[in-house]
């Protein structure tokens, strides 16, 4: 019988666990931690009952995959929720912007900017289960909707403050560019619109929803799914080396790729050890979660409906605070990210007190608590937040890394979004998944299409491993 390794369980892991199981593969996996899950896990860290997601909290990528549909992952379970409105960016005052699932309706919130919004977004909008089918698979292959990913590619190579300027009104630009910090790079830079364009699409196409009862639900989905098919987990055990794996035809790294580095050794082929050694990695983030009683008391409306709730004021702003951290300084006003999954999942609370999740954009490294800085943003958009304060759990950028190594100094999204590593991670090679060495593929977020709780980078690996065997 063919076996299979897998060495790490974030969503990665366990798509790649799933898919070769599926093949009649028998698969072991270990993780490091005492918990399966990586990405994907929930726990009550401020108070009894209130129940905080510990890394993803935000699917547009998920629902629907490639990946969920064909493993069926909402008939093992998982339910899909939504908050009443995707995402907002509160702005001085009680001012802002919102992005409601209807372009139509977010663009008549807009002012000026409202009709370019609807041109540029709408039509990748209606296109976008087509582009979303593309960019979830490497990015080097004959595209099935070349006139979709024309239109995609224009508009995700700009600069995420181009693409803000042509949006006009300064609502649309910052509620934009709120999105396009979540490539952690310099909003200046070449390609840093492709992320937000990407999540702001999917936003209008399928919404952010959350995993009801936490994020560990889709954890929870795939291990039903595991348990159809002869899949055996070992927990609390870090794989150092390649003696640590055992025996096995196939092996899957859901790690970074300096961790293949470590754990190949020699295995490895020298010129893609040096591809891996010199793999890149962006910004980290400081997470704190807070249970706050009667929730956020934003003064800006749109943000009491919104899941996610980004904080970085006005363009100009944003462009410091992440220039900042890029460049290794702790900017006095990062970028901060605010979740409120409650809205949409209301079984996450206890009373009228909830769950709220954020987290700061900070260098790569930062070994500080930023709590106050972010509890400040905070403040200056909804005065008497931090009276509200029941319960808090911070975790620095290092404390990031400890507790899941897969977050380098921090960097929640494996790897720098930087032009090149957008197309070719995490080498330049028409197989990202190879490692070169026979029967080892890489299968984290470290390879394509990247971030996210999709599963999409371990369901691709384990399909390229599948074929492999076939030859
Ligand atoms: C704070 C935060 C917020 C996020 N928000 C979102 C969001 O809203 N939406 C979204 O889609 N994504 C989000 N992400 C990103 C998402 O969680 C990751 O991209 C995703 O989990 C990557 O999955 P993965 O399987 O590649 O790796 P991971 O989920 O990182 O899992 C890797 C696993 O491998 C284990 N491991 C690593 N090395 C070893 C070893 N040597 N031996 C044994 N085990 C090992 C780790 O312990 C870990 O369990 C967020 C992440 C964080 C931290």
């Amino acid at each position: 019988m063919t076996t299979a390794v897998v060495v790490g369980s974030g969503p990665n892991g366990l798509a790649a666990a799933l898919t070769l199981a599926a093949e009649g593969i028998s698969v072991r996996v270990i993780e490091a931690a005492d918990e399966l899950g990586g990405g994907v896990r929930s726990a009550e860290l401020t108070l009894p009952g209130v129940v905080h997601d510990e890394c993803s909290g935000f699917h547009p990528l998920a629902r629907g995959s490639q990946f969920a549909n064909r493993f069926d992952l909402e008939g093992a379970g998982l339910v899909w929720r939504f908050a009443p409105a995707e995402f907002a960016h509160p702005l001085a005052g009680a001012t802002g912007a919102v992005a409601e699932r209807s372009v139509r309706r977010t663009a008549a919130g807009l002012g000026d900017g409202g009709a370019r919004w609807s041109r540029l977004f709408g039509p990748l909008v209606r296109a976008f289960d087509g582009i979303s089918a593309e960019f979830t698979q490497p990015m080097l292959h004959l595209p099935q909707h070349p006139l979709a990913m024309a239109r995609f590619g224009a508009l995700s190579g700009l600069p995420a403050t181009v693409l803000a300027r042509l949006l006009r009104s300064p609502e649309a630009a910052a509620l934009y560019a709120g999105v396009a910090a979540h490539a952690f790079r310099p909003l200046t830079s070449i390609a840093s619109s492709a992320i937000g364009v990407a999540l702001t699409t999917a936003a209008h196409a399928y919404g952010w929803p959350v995993a009801e009862g936490g994020s560990a639900a889709i954890r929870d989905a795939i291990l039903l799914r595991c348990s159809e098919h002869d899949v055996a987990f070992e927990t609390g055990r870090t794989v150092t080396s390649f003696a640590d794996v055992g025996d096995a035809d196939i092996v899957m790294l859901d790690t970074s790729p300096r961790a293949a580095v470590a754990i190949m050794g020699d295995r490895l082929p020298a010129r893609v050890r040096r591809a891996y050694t010199s793999y890149r990695h962006g910004p980290g983030v400081c997470k704190v979660d807070f249970a706050v009683e009667g929730g956020v008391p934003w003064a800006y409306d749109g943000a009491r409906r919104a899941g996610t709730v980004h904080l970085g004021g006005t363009v100009p702003e944003m462009v410091a605070a992440e220039r900042d951290t890029a460049r290794g300084r702790m900017p006095d006003k990062p970028f901060v990210l605010v979740g409120q999954q409650y809205l949409a999942d209301p079984s996450r609370s206890v009373g009228n007190v909830h769950p709220i999740y954020a987290y700061a954009h900070v260098p790569a490294g930062y070994p500080g608590d930023a709590a106050n800085a972010l509890i400040a943003r905070i403040e200056e958009f909804a005065p008497g937040f931090r009276a509200r304060i029941r319960g808090q759990a911070v975790r620095s950028a290092i404390g990031m890394s400890e507790h899941n190594a897969n977050y380098v100094g921090g960097d929640i999204v494996t790897g720098a979004n930087d032009p090149v590593q957008l197309i070719f991670r995490p080498r330049f090679t028409t197989d990202p998944y190879a490692t070169g060495a026979p029967g080892v593929y890489l299968s984290s977020a470290a390879t394509p299409p990247g971030a996210g709780a999709h599963g999409m980078c371990g369901y691709n690996a384990a399909v390229a491993a599948i074929r492999d065997l076939a030859r």
